[in-house]
Order: C-alpha cells, then sequence, then structure tokens
C-alpha cells in the first residue's frame, strides 16, 4: 500500500524577518517549498497553516514566557532577543503558526488523513527552552506536537529523533520533565550550544549522540546502526516524531560534519521502516536547521523520498 505524505507550511514563516546576512532567513523556507512545485513532489498535498492557538504552547512553556514573546514583537524594524535571535513584526505570528503546523500535522496523521507528515516551518524549535528563546528557536514546535499527541490521542510513547548538528537542547530539557517521550539527539560536539553529554542524563529518557567535528558517513551511520536503531527497538514507539534539521551537511556553513544528502535518504528510510513495524507507519517530521541553501534543498528532497 503507497504511503500517504501531507505536507504543511506557515505561511507567517516566509514573513519573519531575521535581519540582513542572517543564515535563519527566509529564503531557506523559500528553498524548501520551492520543491513542490516539481516532480516528484507536484502530486504531494501542500497545507497552509495560520493557526494561532495559544494554548498548545502550553505545554511547553509558561504563560509568562508566551505572553514575554508577543510584548518583545516589534511594531517595526528588528529586535535583538541576543545575537542570535532576532525578532521583526511577524515573528510572533510565524513562532506561533510554526508551532500550531506540528499540532495540525498531528491531528491529520492521527485521523488517518496521511500516514506522515512534513513540516517546512519557520522558525525552528528545538533550541527553544521553556522560559528563553535561543539559537534561532522561539517554541519548542516539536515537543509542542507530541504532547499535543498525548494529551488529544493519549499516545504512551513518542520518540523524537533530532538529527540536526546542533544538540536539541530545548527538547532535551522539556522532555526531562515528561512521560512518555524518548528523546534521541545526534550532534555535533563539542559546539553550540554546548550541552548533550551522554553523561548528563540520568532520567534514562534522552540518548545523547556526540560526533567529533569532520566526522561524515561513516561515523553517523554506524551510530545510527549501534545506539539509534536499537534504543527505538526496545522503546517500542507508537509515533515518531523526526527534528529534521540538514546542517551536518558538508556544504553547510555553520557547522563541521561531513554528511550529504544520500546520508539523510538512508536514516530517513530506516527511520521508517522502524515507524513501520511499531508505530503503524506514523511519522511526523519537522524542519530545523540546514544554511546552505542548495544543500537544504537537496537533503530536504532526499528526506522526503525516504518517508514516501
Ligand atoms: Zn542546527
Amino acid at each position: 500500500m503507497a504511503v500517504k505524505i501531507n505536507i504543511y507550511t506557515n505561511p507567517a514563516g516566509l514573513k519573519h524577518d531575521t535581519g540582513p546576512g542572517h543564515p535563519e532567513s527566509p529564503a531557506r523556507l523559500e528553498a524548501v517549498l520551492s520543491l513542490f512545485g516539481q516532480a516528484p513532489f507536484d502530486v504531494v498535498p501542500l497545507l497552509k497553516c495560520r493557526e494561532m492557538e495559544l494554548s498548545p504552547l502550553l505545554y511547553a512553556h509558561s504563560r509568562n514566557y508566551i505572553d514575554s514573546i508577543a510584548e518583545m514583537t516589534p511594531d517595526e524594524g528588528y529586535r535583538y532577543l541576543d545575537a542570535d535571535v532576532i525578532m521583526s513584526p511577524d515573528t510572533w505570528e510565524a513562532a506561533v503558526t510554526a508551532a500550531n503546523t506540528l499540532c495540525r500535522a498531528v491531528d491529520d496523521v492521527m485521523a488517518g488523513d496521511c500516514d506522515r507528515a512534513f513540516c517546512a516551518v519557520r522558525p525552528p524549535g528545538h533550541h527553544a527552552m521553556p522560559d528563553q528563546a535561543m539559537g534561532f528557536c522561539f517554541f519548542g514546535n516539536v515537543f509542542i506536537g507530541a504532547r499535543h499527541a498525548q494529551e488529544k490521542y493519549g499516545i504512551k510513547r513518542i520518540a523524537i529523533i533530532d538529527f540536526d548538528v546542533h544538540h536539541g537542547n530545548g527538547t532535551d530539557a522539556m522532555t526531562r520533565g515528561a512521560e512518555g517521550i524518548f528523546f534521541i539527539s545526534s550532534h555535533q560536539s563539542p559546539f553550540y550550544p554546548g550541552t548533550g553529554d551522554p553523561r548528563d542524563d540520568q532520567t534514562g529518557k534522552i540518548l545523547n549522540i556526540p560526533l567529533s567535528a569532520g566526522a561524515g558517513s561513516k561515523e553517523f551511520r554506524s551510530v545510527y546502526e549501534a545506539q539509534v536503531f536499537p534504543a527505538l527497538e526496545e522503546f517500542r514507539p507508537e509515533l515518531m516524531m523526526i527534528s529534521a534539521g540538514f546542517d551536518a551537511h558538508h556544504d553547510d556553513p555553520l557547522a563541521s560534519l561531513n554528511l550529504d544528502e544520500h546520508d539523510y535518504l538512508w536514516v530517513t528510510e530506516k527511520l521508517a521502516a522502524l515507524a513501520e513495524k511499531y508505530c503503524g507507519g506514523r511519522i511526523i517530521s519537522t524542519l530545523e536547521g540546514g544554511y546552505d541553501l542548495k544543500a537544504l534543498q537537496a537533503s530536504v528532497a532526499a528526506h522526503l523520498q525516504g518517508l514516501m
């Protein structure tokens, strides 16, 4: 039986302006969305999410923090929360709709409207802490989607796999306080944001896998074979979610791992096979990093091929 995939995007993500020269730019989302006008992705539904519900954000963040992001949104120009996190007038709408997009994708997958979903959203989410925006991120999109799946559909075991080159410190911190979520992150280390040491977790809810600068396909595939896939076999998730960042690509300007698009196809096919075995095929993936536009586009295409 053919696998049905839906693609989601938040139109406000194209308007979230981070200023001249910022790597997390609207051009990233434009590069990804341009895939959907051409074969083989022209047949895939592209759904737009404009939902501005604030209640799902409370799964990951305090009311005070959410209100502070709303209040700090500038009426014009830019507001620098730090050197990386920059707000413009459309940032609030982009950040809220990005998180809502994950919930919408969960709803449609759980309703059986599709088997798999990819959320092409901005801003990304995996560095957002419960009470602090950081690393280009405002709200914990993937974690919010996971908690929505738990609360609305009673899903008991959810695995979040994060292969972005940076440690998903926000998702890690949120997972520590949650039940029924297993977070796996492979990341360059030592590197931004400085967290993700495997020895830091005593909860058993986190599997952090550091990769040295310069590591490539061979090292990446061997840690997934040796650690990630066996851990997923043991956890037996009912739903799989992916923080799909593509900045471990060798062309990426921000980091120093040496993956290419074939590695993203490989890992996605392996994860999809595990999802078939344990999750009824259900996977919800969301865009995190990836800053070389050509590499990002090729890597997202490979990831989608793996999902399909
Ligand atoms: Zn990243």
